[in-house]
Order: structure tokens, then sequence, then C-alpha cells
């Protein structure tokens, strides 16, 4: 009789990449019981997923497995931590342990928690490209998986041709159109992720997407590429230069549509920001978050106070996603405004959702992008780094779904385009492409033969052959 597989899906534990991969681990659990799932991520991730999720009954074939965060000297024997580094150093901390064994010993953890159970298919954020040598090692497939936008994978696949067309000439050829790569022609010198073409190209994460980038070009390695997004979406040269680079690609998204079955998480609402809502007619509400990493003030405390007096001066009711830490640096009286209220965190996928959301104002993450398209929200960007440009390129140049703020922001700049959005919101021509766009991504996981839902299946027959359950 064939073994019940054992399933690892692995995330990179910083920004968002771990609640998107748990959703992922969870469908996947969800949809074959009788198989065992092992979530693997840092100890300091895996404590914040069970906060998020202690409301939840997660499904009970799921475990939660550490991988070393290369915070603890082994040479202390464990005991001693390193001081707490910033963000970049902890991530690089993070991938130097990872490549050296740290994912081939949390997999033993793993099959060793599993009862001896042997590692059958490892699912992984692609930015952890060491699993794919682990899972050779085990003899499993290895599906690595995009959370970004899939316009900056392309960039990061395309980086030699890249890197030999504009050299060190990215400054003066910044408005250049890419036309001469496959898949890049919407994209200017300007919209590539940091790190392609410019940027510090000593930081970790450049390494990293080098290493990706090699990893998924060797033949062989991936058994599959699962991609957040759904068919559909992406104009077809995209789609069509990403099936010329990769093995097969499966787009399963949105994510935060992926079925799990009894999941609420997504609705969880301490600050009241739906009620909230209610209380306003549809189309009329902004709201302005910038994701986990951005938060606000990467563009400094100026152009945060310019944010805040161009939502005041829009005159539109907003809801403001804003950590606390910053409240101090909004104008005085701000908090207290009636049109505003500004939350530590919102239910962000809901707040689109909701009938009374008519503009969103953001960082263009790329699960916040396809967050405002499956609400049918238009959007104003203001990308800040890696695969954020390309993404606001996409909204404003390639769908038609918003515009982007190409200098920091302005108080004006931020009402006009809040005026903008919530007459394109309201009108009848911008509604039709937005409800088509919102009606795609609804109907992707929905509709029996949804786009997404038969990719899902497909990567549930690689994950968990039928053969094998
Ligand atoms: N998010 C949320 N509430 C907030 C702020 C952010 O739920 O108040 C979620 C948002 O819905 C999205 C994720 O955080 O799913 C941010 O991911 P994205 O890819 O947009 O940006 P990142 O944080 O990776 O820069």
């Amino acid at each position: 009789m064939a073994a019940v597989p054992h399933v690892v899906v692995i995330t990179f534990p910083f920004a968002s990449h771990a609640v998107k991969l748990f959703r992922l681990a969870r469908a996947l659990a969800a949809a074959v019981p009788a198989a065992t799932f092992s979530f693997l991520s840092t100890a300091g991730s895996i404590a914040q997923l069970q906060e998020k999720n202690q409301e939840n009954a997660l499904e009970p074939n799921l475990r939660f497995v550490e991988v070393p965060d290369g915070l603890v000297s082994p040479s202390s024997g464990g005991a001693g931590t390193t001081p707490p580094p910033n963000h970049m150093a902890r991530l690089g901390l993070f991938l130097a342990a990872a490549e050296a064994g740290g994912v081939r010993v949390a997999l033993e953890t793993a099959r060793a928690a599993a009862g001896g159970a042997r590692v059958t298919c490892i699912v992984g954020d692609a930015f952890v490209w060491m699993a794919a040598e682990a899972a050779a090692a085990v003899g499993a497939p290895w599906v690595p998986v995009w959370t970004g936008g899939p316009s900056a994978l392309l960039a990061h696949l395309q980086g030699d041709a890249l890197r030999d067309d504009i050299g060190d000439k990215a400054a003066s050829r910044a408005d250049d159109v890419l036309t001469a790569h496959p898949g890049l022609g919407s994209y200017r010198v300007r919209d590539l992720p940091d790190g392609c073409v410019f940027g510090d190209m000593h930081l970790p994460i450049v390494a990293l997407f080098r290493r990706v980038a090699d990893q998924l070009h060797v033949p062989g390695a991936a058994t599959a590429v699962a991609l957040n997004t759904f068919p559909g979406l992406l104009p077809d040269d995209v789609t069509a230069a990403l099936a010329a680079e990769l093995p097969e690609v499966l787009p399963i998204g949105p994510f935060h549509l992926l079925p799990v079955p009894g999941d609420d998480n997504d609705v969880a609402d301490p600050h009241g920001c739906l009620a909230w809502l209610d209380g306003h007619a549809a189309r009329t509400v902004a709201y302005a978050s910038f994701g986990t990493v951005v938060t606000a003030v990467v563009g400094g405390q100026e152009e945060l106070r310019e944010l805040a007096a161009g939502l005041e001066a829009s005159g539109a009711p907003f809801l403001w996603s804003l950590p606390k830490e910053y409240w101090p640096l909004l104008p005085p009286g701000f908090l207290d405004l009636d049109r505003a209220k500004v939350v530590p965190w919102a239910p962000q996928a809901a707040v689109l959702r909701h009938a009374s959301a008519g503009a969103f104002v953001t960082h263009a993450g790329w699960a916040s992008v396809l967050e405002g398209v499956a609400g049918g929200v238009p959007m104003a960007c203001r990308p800040f780094f890696s695969d954020q440009r390309m993404n606001a390129r996409m909204v404003a140049h390639v769908w038609g779904f918003g515009t982007v703020f190409e200098q920091p922001m302005t108080r004006r700049a931020v009402a006009e385009a809040v005026w903008s959005l919530l007459l394109l919101a309201g009108g009848d021509q911008g509604m039709a492409r937005m409800q088509e766009m919102r009606d795609m991504a609804a109907n992707a996981f929905m509709l029996p033969d949804g786009g997404s839902r038969r990719n899902l299946d497909k990567l549930l027959k690689i994950v968990c052959p039928p053969s094998s359950s």
C-alpha cells in the first residue's frame, strides 16, 4: 500500500509571506484530510500566526515545525541570542542559517514529529530556494510559490538579459520602455524591482533574488510553480513569457480567496471598521493602508503628514490602517475628525469588499492589489520598493484601474486622486470594468470550473497524487 503523503509547506518568515503560505497550507490540508501537512517557519513567525488564528479551529492534519531563524548562535549551545538586529540583518541571518542546513534540519524535525513519515512533497515560498536541494535530497517534488507580483518574477528571471541590455545606464534610461524584453513591454526601466539593474546590490535580498531566479532555471528542479494570480488577470504577453521561462505555471490566486472551509479570520474586526463602513453610502469611502513593511513612513514623516492632509482635504470619509506608533506624527486634532477613522489594523480584504469602499490609497503590495481588484475598488498607488512599482504600473497603465503617484505624495495630489477614484467608482464606465475584474476574481474559485480552482486541483494532484492518499 502506498504511504500516506507527508507534505511540507515552508514559508519565508518576513513581511506578509507567512500569512499567504499559511492560507495555502490550510487550503491544501483541508482538501486532503488523509494527508499529513507540516508548516515550517521560524519561532517568531509561528507565534504570530498562532496569535492571529487563535479563534480558528485549524485543520487537524496540519502542524507547525520550527526552522532556525539564525539568531541563536550554535556555538553557545543555543543558550545565547545575538542582539536583535534590524529587518534586513534578520533576513540575512535567516537566509544564512537556511543555507547552512537549517531547511534540511527542519525537514528531519518534521519527519520525526510526523512519526517518521517520509516527506513526499515540498511546497515552498520561492524565496526559500534551498528547499529545492532539500527536496532533491529526500527524492520529493518541489513546488515553489511566488507570492508577489508575477511581472517582478519575470524581471528577476530575465535579470541577466536586463543587466546586459541596461548595464550601468539605469539612471539615464529610467524612462525607456522595456519593449525588447518578452512580457516586460508595459514597464519602464524605473519600474524594475530593486536589485534587478539598480539599487544597493549588496543587500541580502538582492543576492536572494538572483539565487531564486537561478534555482527556478535549473531544469527539472521545480515540478510546477504556483503564482498568486488567476487566469485572465495578467496580460497575455506576461503569461506567455512566464510560461517560456518556467515549468508548469499554476495561477492559484487570489490567495485570500483560497477555499478554507469554516475560516472567518479575514473578518476578525477588533476596531469596528466594518460597522463604521456600514454607516456610509455605496462607493463613498477612501481606505488607506501601506501593508506590513512600508507602513507609512518609509517616505518620511513629511510625506505621512501630506497624506493625512490630503485625505482630510478630499472631503471624503476615510478609514486609515496605520500602526499606532505613528499616530503621534499626525496633525493635531486629526484623530478627532468626524469623517476619519484611524485604526492600527483593518480586516483589509473585507474592507475592500464592503459596498461603501470607493477608493484605495495603497503601496501596491501584490496582495493589496489583488484585494483591491477582488473588491472592485480602484487604487491610487504610492509604490516604494520591490515589486511595488511594477504592480502600480499594472494597476494604472495596464488595467486602467487607478493612478500612480510618481513622486512622494503631496496633499493636493492625494486629494485629487481620491476625488477621481470616487468619481470613477461612481461612474458607469468605470464600474463596468471594475465589476468585470471583480467577477473574474470571484469566479476563479467560486465556479466549479473556475480557473484557479482547476489549477488548485492540478496542484493537489502533484502534492498528493491520487494513488498515495
Ligand atoms: N493587511 C491587513 N490589514 C491591515 C494592513 C494589511 O489585513 O491593516 C494585509 C493585507 O490585506 C494584505 C497584507 O496585509 O493581505 C499585505 O500584503 P501586501 O502584499 O499588500 O504587502 P506587504 O505587506 O507584503 O508589503
